[in-house]
């Protein structure tokens, strides 16, 4: 079977374009032409069925949501809460990213409990079962490398975070400039970089990346190209070694796609807001615009407890500036694994800062105004309808309600909305056509 790749170069519009493009309010020839040109990429698995989801140019930037056990907490029966609440609070995607328990069978029931796509880091799974085998994760043999990869394409997974541009150019990098204030705060990249330094050899996912790009267009899945050497800390971003990755990582993002194969980039990590910008503009002139996977990004390092608003920031950043899919933080980030209320938190800061950065990004501002005029009116019940936050805007009215429905116990009698709507009566009517002309 050919990939959406091969397929849009055709000249092909699939089922899964068709739904990508209803979702996003584009039509599926402009899905298409996109993911010919590998600017738009569809997570799919070609033995499961799952959400179509289109990431990239000119589409509403897309929320991941991470889950996974840890090797002190390995429950299934949570994670899988974790999961659905995740798709419920409308997360785009999942990433499955256990290090603890059967990482297999875990992975089977997620991806048996969600309909949403699913997405892993297979050297997790590879370095967890060396550790098991051979007491220790640099003496993996390869071709658990490429085993692992095989085995999570065919239980159905549409999108695979691969560290292939960690090479030895970029250790290099590291080493000449005297490590870093936060060191290596990726768990594939560190693994890998320890790997390759002890058997004093080339990444084999840099070496081989013809033969990862083959699996994973076999299964049609998505390849994202690991940010092994994203910044930890706010003094790291930025830094040769996360350049020189993601130059890398374009030139193979460029390779995989000529291969047949649906590429994406991932980014930061942890990054001041003013480097934001350049990051993007690097990844997309040097990708040919290959869509952009931002990992929060964190903007200060001083917040634990709150990293779900730290990244809110940056992600809403990020999407106006042109990033294509966010993956969330909680507010548990450097603290715990995530609790099924982290998940929840979590999904709902990166929702809001992707809407934010769409705005921009999009020019997509019309529920905006649809909300600005509930509240004019003081409609309570459309306010409800247009909000991208769930039940939590009626509980919390809800839980203090005022004497009069006609305002809102923050200010009750001294409702500034009721007092000036009252007067201007006359003048909203007249202005009403006029703003719903002009105000988009
Ligand atoms: S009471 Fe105050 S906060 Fe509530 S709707 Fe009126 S103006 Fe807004």
């Amino acid at each position: 079977m050919a990939s959406q790749v091969e397929l849009a170069l055709q000249g092909v519009i699939t089922n899964e374009m068709i739904a990508a493009a209803k979702a996003d309010f584009v039509t599926p020839e402009y899905v298409r032409d996109m993911v010919a040109e590998g600017k738009v990429v569809i997570p799919n698995n070609l033995g499961r069925a799952s959400r179509s989801v289109g990431i990239g140019k000119g589409l509403r930037t897309k929320v991941n949501a991470s889950i996974g056990t840890s090797t002190d907490i390995a429950d299934i029966a949570m994670e899988i809460e974790k999961a659905k609440v995740a798709q419920a609070c409308g997360a785009d995607s999942l990433m499955e990213l256990s290090v603890g328990g059967d990482i297999p069978r875990i992975r089977r029931e997620i991806l048996g409990a969600v309909e949403l796509p699913v997405g892993t880091v297979p050297l997790y799974q590879a370095f967890a079962e060396s550790i098991k085998k051979y007491g220790s994760p640099v003496d993996m043999p390869v071709e658990m490398l490429f085993d692992v990869i095989e085995e999570q394409c065919a239980d159905g997974i549409s999108f695979m975070a691969i560290h292939c541009g960690i090479n030895r150019m970029t250790v290099e990098r590291l080493r000449k400039q005297g490590y870093r204030y936060g060191g290596l705060v990726s768990k594939g990249g560190a693994y890998m970089v320890a790997w390759m330094l002890h058997n004093d050899r080339e990444n084999p996912l840099f070496e081989q990346f013809d033969r990862v790009a083959d699996i994973l267009k076999k299964y049609d899945c998505v390849l994202s190209l690991g940010n092994g050497f994203r910044a930890g800390a706010i003094h790291d971003s930025s830094d040769r070694c996360q350049i020189q990755e993601l130059v890398i990582n374009c030139e193979l993002a460029e390779e995989g796609r000529r291969m047949g194969c649906q590429m994406m980039v991932e980014g930061p990590g942890h990054i001041p807001i003013d480097e934001i910008e350049a990051n993007i503009i690097i990844q997309k002139r040097m990708s040919n615009e290959a869509p952009f996977y931002v990992l929060g990004p964190i903007t200060t390092d001083v917040a634990p407890g709150y990293d779900h608003i730290t990244s809110a920031i940056g992600a809403s950043l990020s999407s106006a500036y042109g990033a294509d899919f966010i993956c969330y933080v909680t507010p548990s980030e450097h603290l715990a694994l995530p609790d099924v209320n982290d998940v929840k938190e979590g999904v709902m800061a990166a929702r809001i800062a992707a809407h934010v950065g769409d705005m921009i990004k999009l020019k997509d501002r019309g529920l905006d105004r649809e909300m600005s005029l509930a509240r004019r009116g003081l409609d309570w019940k459309r306010q409800f309808e247009l909000a991208i936050t769930g039940d939590r805007p009626a509980e919390i009215r809800r839980s203090r309600m005022p004497e009069n429905d006609d305002s809102c116990t923050m200010c009750g009698e001294f409702c500034a909305t009721r007092i000036v709507t009252k007067y201007f009566e006359a003048d909203i009517e007249r202005g009403e056509k006029k703003l719903g002309a002009e105000a988009r």
